[in-house]
């Protein structure tokens, strides 16, 4: 594995309790791994608690047992974390408290519309963001009757009308997000991603949210929610994904981008691996997790 991501991180916030939050739909591949690795890290190192949250609410996506595999591979690696797991899928009753919120906020909205009518509506020449055209954000009275009257259930969308929202990412710095009408409940009636992870921060005390940088983008969301839910705002850290030797981001589908593929590699030594690709260590150097928590606050953590 040869990665080299370096980067330099701000220093932690006062709370760093962090958590590593993965979804159950195949094995972790090694930059799952890698990112787990580095928000225990983020967190052991200043001394602070650490969970893990399984994101299994989508059901369709799940696979049978992949969650314990995660967990026993997390493990494996030399991760651990307080108290029981959390699962998503156990705490429908939270996500619904804080839509009945948001609707007595006047926050959110019915949305009837298929994919295919954003979809098509989106093509037509008015920029790229927002991305939802609004259809069904002012409806008349009478049409929210009938669409109601279909028995067709809606999705429900967040009033976000473009807003802009800025937030400080620890290697980013400050970014800039302008926000679509998001979905919070899905029209199957599951909590959307982003409703259900602002609220599982928020209730399990989460100061530091440290997560691969294809999460970017979805942080701005986020933060809205979390102002609109009257939660406080994590401290945010994006890493870089881990590459594979041809410059790619490493995906699911890579079957051999995962601990049990590392041939002839037990787990500590792909924690070292790991760790190398982000200049913790040398190459093939032994060194248990807590050694890497220390290395990490001495070297990544600087000061301004
Ligand atoms: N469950 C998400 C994933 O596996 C991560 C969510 C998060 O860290 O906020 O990509």
């Amino acid at each position: 594995m040869v990665d080299e991501a370096r980067f330099q991180l701000a220093p932690p916030p006062d709370d760093a309790s962090g958590r590593f939050a993965p979804s159950p739909t195949g094995r972790l591949h090694l930059g799952n791994l890698r990112t787990a690795l580095l928000a225990w890290c983020c967190a052991r190192s200043t001394g602070s608690r650490f969970s893990l949250r399984i994101e299994d609410l989508d059901r369709q996506r799940v696979r049978e047992g992949a969650a314990e595999q995660q967990l026993a591979e997390l493990a494996a690696i030399g991760i651990d974390w307080d108290g029981a797991v959390v699962r998503q899928s156990e705490r429908t009753s939270l996500y619904e408290d804080a839509i009945e919120k948001l609707r007595a906020a006047g926050l959110i909205y019915e949305c009837w519309c298929t994919r295919a009518e954003i979809r098509d509506a989106a093509s037509a020449p008015h920029g790229t963001v927002p991305r939802y055209p609004g259809s069904c954000r002012d409806l008349a009275a009478a049409t929210t009757a009938q669409r109601r009257a279909s028995g067709r259930r809606p999705a429900l969308r967040a009033r976000a009308e473009g807003t802009e929202v800025n937030f400080v990412d620890r290697i980013h710095g400050a970014v800039t997000g302008c926000l679509d009408d998001f979905v919070v409940r899905r029209q199957d009636g599951t909590a959307a991603y982003q409703l259900a992870v602002v609220v599982d921060d928020g209730e399990q005390a989460i100061g530091e949210v440290v997560r691969g940088d294809d999460l970017l983008e979805s942080t701005a969301a986020q933060c809205w929610l979390q102002q609109a839910l009257d939660l406080p705002r994590p401290s945010y850290v994006h890493l870089p994904l881990l590459l594979d030797q041809s410059g790619k981001r490493i995906s699911k589908r890579d079957g051999a981008a995962t601990l049990a593929g590392q041939a002839g590699r037990d787990a500590a030594q792909v924690r070292s691996d790991l760790a190398a690709s982000v200049g913790l260590c040398e190459a093939n150097e032994p060194v248990t997790a807590t050694e890497l928590a220390r290395r990490f606050a001495a070297i990544l953590v600087r000061s301004p």
